[in-house]
């Protein structure tokens, strides 16, 4: 790789870089060339064997420490990655094709806004005291002890941090898996976390395919997963941790809805559109793929939008001026490609892009299709790419239910400037995460998440608290106790 910053060895293992070569070889692509840029080796027993040990004999010292002593770690090491944050962001393009202009500001940056709210929030979590007559009940919030984190490829470095930060607050260890198409950002994460002084063993980072991920959801020492992934993947982490009863966070796909009223500001409904859609070339899970346009201003809408496209500049995506890089894999492509088609053979109108372009990478055009019905393939399914499917609508019920009309419940969003509206529909929507006249915002300090099949649990905010802790319920009898016999 033309990067001297990159990770030295495949693993971080027990606060340093790990490597076992007779692990099976990963390729690291950089998606903007096609070229290997970096090998690494996935994960073998003896490794996962070392994490696990390792986090298993770091982790009571950790939880015995003070919330502020944990908090200290998280906030340095939180100053550390915006220190570094152009190199981080760098191998964050590297390992994904987001151009560096999205990279630069969105994965490093909000890596560190987790690990300074998470930090800040150590040292306030309490349990609470239950009077009862003399006697009284207090309880104790407790780290729940070893947490797997499991990673999807479109934000390597924000899902590490995602996991790792409030896992770490709470007194718990972590062993994270990044997804084996970009497994380099999270060694980066680990590197930052011990130099910030986390105790060696704390965050392991190790590689490997989903098998890798597998064999930690059913190892008895293992308290809680969180995945970030697609739903069929979800079901079966689900599956497997339910067998020990291990806690688990569940961030799955999506095909959310935007809903776009005839009184909406046109400009930035058009915003919200392409924000939610083909921002890191359409491989954000809360995307909105859904668009819903009034009839009313159906044709402004698509004609502003085609406009506004034409604006997109594609290309090298470490070139700040570069707005939309390619695909993150091959595979991702030719999936994205067979939707394409898929649109065009069930009769949706292609508006703009449609092909992949002429040139090294896995690059596509931005793709919008008009007159989508609810039953096309592109209007059910997750396509996890650069596709924008436009379906009409006149009566605000009738879009709610049809909104509505999916297993996925990720995200939702409305335009509209009608204050009443905006609230009645959010209030309607099935769904976790819901805008209005925004699209997209993922600030730490608001609960992330999915209902239905996009998920269990919150990521961000102090719900993410919950789901890293577990409350112990202590009583205390003040005078004698009483017994039948
Ligand atoms: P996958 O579901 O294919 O993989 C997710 C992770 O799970 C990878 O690290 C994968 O390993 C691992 N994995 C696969 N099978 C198993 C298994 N049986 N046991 C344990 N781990 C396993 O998702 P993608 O990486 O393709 O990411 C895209 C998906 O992620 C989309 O559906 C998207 O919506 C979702 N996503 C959800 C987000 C949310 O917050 N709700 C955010 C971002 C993405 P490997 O790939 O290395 O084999």
């Amino acid at each position: 790789m033309p990067y001297d910053t990159q990770p030295t060895a495949s693993h971080f293992v027990n606060g340093a870089y790990l490597e076992d070569t007779t692990g099976e070889v990963i390729e690291v692509i950089y998606p903007a060339t096609g070229a290997v840029i970096a090998k690494v080796h996935a994960a073998t027993p003896a490794v996962i064997e070392a994490a696990m040990t390792s986090a298993k004999a770091a982790q009571a010292a950790w939880a015995a420490m003070t919330g502020t002593e944990r908090g200290r770690v998280l906030r340095k090491a939180a100053d550390m990655m915006r220190d570094r944050n152009h190199d981080l962001s760098v191998l964050e393009t590297y390992d994904t094709g987001k151009p560096y202009q999205e990279t630069s500001v969105v994965d490093a940056t909000s890596g560190a806004d987790a690990l300074e709210y998470f930090g800040g929030l150590a040292a306030s979590l309490t349990g609470e005291h239950i009077q009862l007559g003399e006697d009284w009940v207090y309880t104790r919030r407790e780290a729940l002890g070893l947490c797997v984190g499991i990673g999807a490829w479109n934000y390597p470095t924000q899902i590490a941090c995602w996991k790792g930060a409030p896992a770490l607050a709470c007194g718990n260890a972590m062993i994270f898996k990044p997804s084996e198409t970009t497994p380099l950002c999270a060694l980066k994460v680990a590197e930052i976390l011990h130099e910030a002084g986390l105790p060696a063993g704390l965050y392991n980072v190790i590689q490997g395919m989903g098998t890798v991920g597998a064999s930690m959801v059913t190892d008895p020492r293992v308290d809680k997963v969180s995945l970030t992934g697609s739903v069929p993947t979800g079901r079966k982490v689900y599956a497997a941790a339910a067998e020990s009863v291990k806690h688990v966070t569940m961030e799955l796909g999506g095909k959310s809805p935007m809903i776009v009223f005839d009184d909406a500001d046109l400009e930035n409904a058009v915003s919200g559109a392409i924000l939610g859609n083909f921002y890191s070339s359409g491989q954000v899970c809360s995307n909105g793929t859904r668009v819903f346009v009034h009839k009313n201003i159906k044709e402004a809408f698509l004609d502003r939008l085609a406009a506004r496209l034409q604006d997109a500049v594609i290309g090298d995506p470490m070139d700040p001026d570069t707005s939309f890089g390619p695909m993150v894999s091959e595979r991702q492509m030719d999936i994205v490609l067979g939707y394409i088609a898929k649109g065009q053979e069930e009769g949706a109108r292609l508006v703009t892009g449609g092909a992949r372009l002429d040139r090294d990478g896995f690059y596509l055009q931005p793709t919008v299709f008009a007159d989508v019905t609810d039953d096309m393939t592109i209007a059910r399914e997750e396509i996890f790419g650069p596709v924008m499917a436009v379906l009409d609508f006149e009566d605000e019920a009738d879009v709610m239910a049809r909104a509505n009309d999916t297993e996925f419940g990720l995200a939702a969003g409305v335009f509209t400037r009608d204050l009443s509206r905006a609230h009645r529909v959010v209030a309607g929507f099935e769904a976790g995460t819901c805008f209005i006249n925004s699209y997209n915002d993922a600030p730490v300090e608001a609960p992330f998440g999915g209902s239905k099949m996009s998920g269990v649990g919150r990521e961000n905010s102090k719900a993410a608290i919950q789901h890293y802790t577990q409350l112990k319920t202590v009583f205390v009898r003040m005078g004698d106790l009483e017994a039948p016999f």
